[in-house]
């Protein structure tokens, strides 16, 4: 045992947040005190909970992952409750314990501190979002679709995204600006669910229409493959609207944008702007939307002993998951190297994102991607077929049974299978 190892704390304990404390474990043993912090004791498993949902199956029974046991079991300290600020100079965290109303502030002091708090998914800065829109990002509002659907009258059905507003401050100049936060979850969607049209004999997919506020939908996987993509849902039947530059109200009958355009709705899917929590605004960690600044070890320049890892994090552009598991290797290692656990020569590859993603399509149909192009590389590769849907099943599986610690082989193994497997 080391005596009075240096206090790590991680905020968050989610994709990121789990992930990286049990690396940090993995790499730096018992040379830290770790603890975690997070509102919830349990994880929701948000990129499957579409498949419950068209499925007809509670996310709530199925989706969520209950991680206090899994930091009981790594002898990680897990606090359940709120951050509500933090204040980088005195090395300090105010929380407010989250399972009992009423609970009294307290403070927590650290020597390394990892932000993998996510951000807010902001629905509530959508006119009309709480009556009129639908979700599919958490199990509130995929149950609220299940039951939307029920009801479905057989009408239009729009799903795209509001703006997302990134920051630019201190943003490196490899680093794009994205008008979309994350707009895989949009497209697998759109396909999955003019599948359950066919099925359910409601149509198919001439009912749904596309929006983005870019000028291409998800613009982050590349031309080559948007291209490819677009191709195949005109030949579906999909309706396509670009430039519609934000979401501005939705109504019982549809949505109109900023752009002046209109799209009638019966059903209308948003993906919101992902907003920052607001203590994280104005701190000198942050940008000025309050993502937290990192270099490409994931450290912030000013303040060294602080990491950012996930959709918290100002490089995590788009919002993906995949991001937040490529960060939380490398931060854990930079705190395994700061606290002496091993040596400098351990540090790995830096940053360098890539987008991958599975999506499930329905009919136990996925697409895969893996593109680096948007970031100026020239990994291209979009595939349809079983094989992707079977993959995004079992990293969830993988996820559940290893406890947000898929093997390090795991991850690299698969992109590998799948760029050489033959697609449709
Ligand atoms: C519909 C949808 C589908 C998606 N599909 C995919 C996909 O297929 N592949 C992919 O790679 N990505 C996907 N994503 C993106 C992915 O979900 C996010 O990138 C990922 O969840 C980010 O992980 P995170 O740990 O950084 O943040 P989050 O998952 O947002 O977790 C943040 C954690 O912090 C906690 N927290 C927040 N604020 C506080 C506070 N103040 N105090 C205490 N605790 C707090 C929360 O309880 C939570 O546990 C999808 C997103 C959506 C919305």
């Amino acid at each position: 045992m080391v005596a009075n190892p240096p206090r790590v704390v991680v905020l968050g304990s989610s994709f990121a947040g789990l992930t990286l404390s049990r690396l940090i474990r993995q790499h730096a043993r018992d040379a830290v005190d770790l603890v975690v912090i997070d509102r919830n004791p349990y994880l929701t498993f948000v990129p499957n909970v579409q498949m419950e949902v068209l499925a007809d199956r509670d996310p709530l029974e199925s989706m969520l992952l209950d991680t206090a046991p899994i930091h009981a079991r790594d002898g990680n300290t897990f606090l359940n409750a709120e951050v509500v600020s933090l204040e980088p100079d005195s090395r300090r965290v105010k929380i407010v314990p989250s399972d009992r109303p009423g609970s009294a502030p307290e403070t927590v002091s650290y020597d390394f501190l990892v932000v993998a708090l996510g951000a807010r998914l902001a629905y509530d800065r959508i006119d009309g979002f709480g009556e009129h829109g639908d979700a599919v990002s958490s199990a509130f509002y995929g149950n609220r679709l299940r039951r939307r659907l029920r009801s479905y009258r057989g009408g239009p059905i729009a799903i795209g995204s509001a703006r997302f507003h990134q920051g630019l401050k201190d943003k490196p100049e490899w680093l794009p600006v994205g008008l979309a936060a994350c707009e895989g979850p949009p497209l697998e969607l759109a396909l999955a669910l003019a599948h359950w049209l066919g099925q359910h004999g409601k149509g198919d997919a001439s009912r749904i229409t596309l929006f983005t506020p870019a000028a291409m939908i998800a613009e982050d996987a590349g031309e080559e493959i948007v291209r490819r993509f677009l191709e195949m849902a005109s030949r579906m039947g999909f309706g396509y609207l670009s430039n519609t530059q934000d979401v501005v109200r939705l109504t019982a009958d549809g949505i109109e944008f900023q752009s002046g355009a209109s799209l009638e709705a019966e059903i209308k899917l948003v993906l919101p702007d992902w907003v920052p929590h607001p203590f994280l605004e104005g701190l000198e960690i942050s940008d000025e939307r309050g993502f937290i600044v990192t270099d490409r070890r994931m450290r912030n320049p000013t303040h060294p002993e602080i990491f950012a890892v996930g959709d918290a994090a100002a490089l995590t552009v788009p919002k993906l998951g995949s991001l937040g598991h490529q960060q939380a290797e490398i931060a854990a290692r930079q705190i395994a190297i700061d606290v002496g656990a091993v040596g400098s020569g351990e540090a790995g590859p830096e940053y360098r994102p890539e987008i991958l993603c599975f999506g499930d399509i329905g009919g136990h149909r996925g697409f895969y991607i893996h593109s680096d192009t948007w970031y100026g590389g020239s990994t291209s590769v979009f595939k349809l077929g079983h094989a992707p849907y079977a993959m995004k099943l079992a990293f969830k599986e993988m996820y559940f049974r290893t406890g947000g610690r898929p093997p390090a082989f795991g991850v690299p193994a698969t992109h590998l299978l799948m760029d050489h497997l033959p697609g449709e």
